[in-house]
C-alpha cells in the first residue's frame, strides 16, 4: 500500500516526525500523486510561504508539474509584483482571475461573497481548463483553527482530488525548508505579516493563531475564503457538486 492510501493520524505526525522524514514524506506524496495523475497533478499556488515551499517540492520531483495562481483586484502590489516575477521564472504557472463588477466594499458587506465570487469561481475555472484530477495544495493542519481536520488526500469534490503535502508541517519546518533551499519568499513578510490574502482583509498581528490576521473585524475572522471548503467541481448548469 503506498502512501496515497494512508490513514495515519495526522495530529500525531505533527510532533513525532522530524523535519527531514516530513520532507521524505511530502516528496513520496506528490511522487505517488504524479506517477497516478501525470500531468492532470497541478499545484494552487498562493504566492503564500506554504505555496512556495510545495511548489519548491513538486519542481523537485518533475520540473514539468504545472501550477497557476488564483489573482484578485485586491492583492497588494508587493504579492502582484513577486506573482510576476514567478510567472516569468515558471511559464508553466497559469494565472487565473475574475474581473467582474462586484459592488464597493463587498470585502466588508459580505466577505464569502466577495471570495466566492473573486477567489472560489476562478479557481473552478481553473481546474476545469486545466484538466485538473489531481489539485496540490500547501494547506497545514497547524495553521489555525479552520484547518485542524484536513487529510493529505480528500475528494471533497468528485473525480477531483485533493492533495496536501505539507499538511503535518509546522510553520517552523517550512520557514526551515525555505532557507535551507534558497526559495525566495514574498517580501511582505519582511514587515510581519503571518499570512498572506488580499490587502483589505490582511493585517499583521502579534497573535499566536497564524491566520488570526485574517479577515478581523468580520465573521471570517481567522478564517478561510472558501478555497478549500466549497465544492469546486463544475457541472454543465455552472454550479459546483
Ligand atoms: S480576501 Fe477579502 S478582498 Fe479578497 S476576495 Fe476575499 S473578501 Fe474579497
Amino acid at each position: 500500500m503506498g502512501l496515497l492510501e494512508n490513514k495515519d493520524d495526522i495530529k500525531e505526525l505533527v510532533d513525532t516526525l522530524n523535519f527531514k522524514e516530513k520532507i521524505d514524506r511530502s516528496l513520496t506524496l506528490i511522487k505517488e500523486a504524479y506517477k497516478k495523475y501525470g500531468d492532470s497533478l497541478v499545484v494552487a499556488n498562493s504566492l503564500g510561504k506554504d505555496s512556495v515551499c510545495i511548489w519548491d517540492l513538486a519542481k523537485k520531483v518533475n520540473s514539468n508539474i504545472r501550477g497557476f495562481i488564483i489573482t484578485t483586484r485586491f492583492k497588494p502590489k508587493e504579492t502582484i509584483q513577486f506573482m510576476k516575477k514567478a510567472v516569468a521564472q515558471y511559464p508553466e504557472l497559469k494565472v487565473f482571475r475574475n474581473d467582474e463588477k462586484i459592488p464597493d466594499r463587498l470585502y466588508e458587506t459580505d466577505p464569502d461573497k466577495c471570495c466566492d465570487i473573486l477567489k472560489v469561481e476562478p479557481i473552478r475555472r481553473a481546474i476545469e481548463e486545466m484538466n485538473v484530477k489531481c489539485w496540490v495544495t500547501g494547506l497545514r493542519c497547524t495553521e489555525g483553527r479552520t484547518r485542524t481536520d484536513f487529510k493529505e488526500v480528500e475528494e471533497r469534490d468528485k473525480g477531483l482530488i485533493k492533495l496536501n503535502p505539507i499538511l503535518i508541517w509546522k510553520e517552523r519546518e517550512v520557514w526551515q525548508y525555505l532557507a535551507l533551499n534558497g526559495v525566495k519568499v514574498n517580501p511582505l513578510y519582511a514587515q510581519g505579516y503571518r499570512s498572506l490574502g488580499c490587502a483589505p482583509c490582511t493585517r499583521i498581528t502579534a497573535e499566536e493563531d497564524e491566520r488570526a490576521g485574517r479577515w478581523i473585524g468580520t465573521s471570517k475572522c481567522g478564517g478561510e475564503c472558501g478555497i478549500h471548503t466549497r465544492p469546486l467541481k463544475i457541472n454543465l448548469d455552472g454550479g459546483g457538486i
